[in-house]
């Protein structure tokens, strides 16, 4: 079964957002075989370990019923605050039609030619070498002094260890950023 498009997180199989369940959707009650398993944050107060347990399928995001029937969000409101600029549209796909994405610190989508960016998963140096490498100068500019340095600090980054790399991309330019996190 081919899962719904979404624009700003295009796979969220391999971000592994979405698992393989045989688990029925809280949502559509249908079973679907796959549920999500990302953040969910509760638009009003109360009730609030109910929802963060239901089972919601793909489609029930993609078409904005669990948002509204639920009244979650799979991405916190202040993942987007400071990026004025962002049509009130691409807010509210991204937070009520989009899955989001687990992080250890505050989860953040960065912005680029005036809109969100695709988020397209966790990488560590491997994947930065192998798959965008686009982002090592923006690494060696933020973090690094030197060339040699920044080899050290790519060995560093692993894309299930303690400091990791989230790579987003352009959907205008294809400019790719990369923000990086540690536990
Ligand atoms: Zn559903
Ligand atoms: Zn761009």
């Amino acid at each position: 079964m081919q899962l719904p498009i979404f624009k700003y997180h295009p796979d969220p199989i391999d971000t592994r957002t979405f698992v393989t369940s045989e688990a029925e959707c809280a949502v559509c009650n249908q079973k679907t075989g796959y549920v999500y398993d990302g953040p969910v944050h509760t638009v009003e107060e109360a009730d609030e370990d109910d929802e963060n347990q239901a089972s919601i399928c793909p489609w029930c995001i993609a078409n904005g019923n669990a948002a509204s029937k639920l009244k979650v969000e799979f991405s916190g409101f202040f993942s987007l605050s400071d990026h004025d600029g962002i049509p009130d549209q691409v807010k509210d796909e991204i937070l009520t039609r989009t899955p989001g994405f687990i992080t250890w610190q505050d989860q953040i989508w960065l912005v680029h030619c005036g809109d969100v960016c695709q988020y397209l998963g966790r990488a560590g140096g491997p994947e930065i070498r192998n798959l965008h490498p686009e982002v090592i100068e923006q690494i060696k500019e933020d973090y690094c002094s030197d060339d040699l340095e920044i080899e050290e600090y790519l060995d560093d980054i692993e894309k299930e260890g303690s400091l990791v790399a989230l790579i987003f991309q352009c959907r205008h330019c294809g400019h790719k950023e990369c923000h990086l996190e540690a536990d």
